[in-house]
């Protein structure tokens, strides 16, 4: 499935003292089975964009495509757009409400009208998908999980509904390192294992260049950069301006370009570096 973008502008309270342009001439394409990430400080638009996939929000002007429908003409049903294009919102565990988890996840299925059978299947594919364990948890209130297993309840509710997209607003954003190294592995095996098209929105570019192949780097209601996230990567002048910041690196090899060193500069991960800066000494001779 794939989304499309066209000359999107939306501006919230149109013709008040609270009117304010969130998006200006966004342009972009979401290809079936990509992982791509959406990054940018706050305030830049990234919410306000991703709630144009699913029909959340109506453009003020321009189009939003989905399989090259604009879902805004007369005839969509956006309900169905809806259970195509999953959004997880930032913290969608202040969503959940039911009394046990299998409730909570079953609630979207249930809204469709399935039966109790398929109500079943999907409520326990979508809490194995998320690494939960279905028997231990699907009795339990889900307010007595941990944070990280309450935030993946909450992931499969939407994965429930069985979207063909994944969106997911700040999805780690206030777990500890150890339930947001876990759900970002999660996300992994959902695109690779189930093959969702994932779009995963963060100010961190650390949590999305682990994971997306590719980046769209927002800044002030427009697209600034999108491309292969390595490329996006080596944009440190434009980084800087639009206060995301270089990750630290990527800055550490850079500094080493600087001073003359022959390494590459194009690295993602610290374990890159670290295989980087080995291959540096050993070249130098001062580690075997
Ligand atoms: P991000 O998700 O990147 O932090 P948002 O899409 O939430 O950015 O916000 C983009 C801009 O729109 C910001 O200036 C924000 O203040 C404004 N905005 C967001 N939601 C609303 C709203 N409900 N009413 C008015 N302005 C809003
Ligand atoms: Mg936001």
């Amino acid at each position: 499935m794939s989304i499309r973008v066209e000359g999107l502008y939306y501006t919230y309270n149109p013709g008040t003292p609270f009117e304010r342009a969130a998006l200006e001439d966004v342009n972009l394409d979401i290809h079936d089975g990509e992982f791509i990430g959406i990054i940018g400080e706050t305030g830049s638009g990234k919410s306000t964009l991703i709630q144009h996939f699913n029909g959340l929000l109506k453009p003020t002007r321009g189009r939003v495509l989905v399989d090259a429908v604009d879902i805004w003409q007369r005839d969509v049903r956006l309900k169905d757009i809806r259970q195509k294009v999953g959004l997880v919102f930032q913290y969608p565990e202040h969503q959940l409400f039911e009394e046990t988890v299998f409730a909570d996840v079953a609630f979207g299925p249930r809204n469709l009208g399935l039966d109790e059978d398929e109500i079943s299947r999907r409520v326990r594919r979508a809490i194995e998908m998320v690494g939960l364990d279905f028997e231990a948890v699907r009795d339990r209130s889900p307010f007595e999980l941990s944070g990280g297993e309450m935030r993946r309840a909450a992931i499969a509710g939407v994965l429930a509904m069985e979207p063909s997209v994944l969106v997911l607003d700040e999805p780690v954003s206030g777990l500890d390192p150890r339930g947001r190294d876990e759900l970002l592995r999660e996300m992994e095996t959902l695109h690779r294992e189930f093959e969702y098209t994932v779009v995963l929105v963060s100010h961190s570019m650390e949590d999305v260049a682990r994971l997306a192949k590719r980046l769209v780097v927002m800044h002030e209601g427009r697209v600034v950069a999108d491309g292969p996230v390595r490329e996006v990567f080596c944009m440190t002048d434009l980084l800087r301006d639009t206060g995301l910041g270089v990750p630290q690196v990527t800055e550490l090899m850079h500094e080493l370009a600087r001073r003359g060193k022959q390494v590459r500069t194009d690295m993602l991960t610290v374990e890159e570096a670290k295989a980087e800066l080995l291959r540096l000494l050993r070249s130098e001779g001062r580690v075997r």
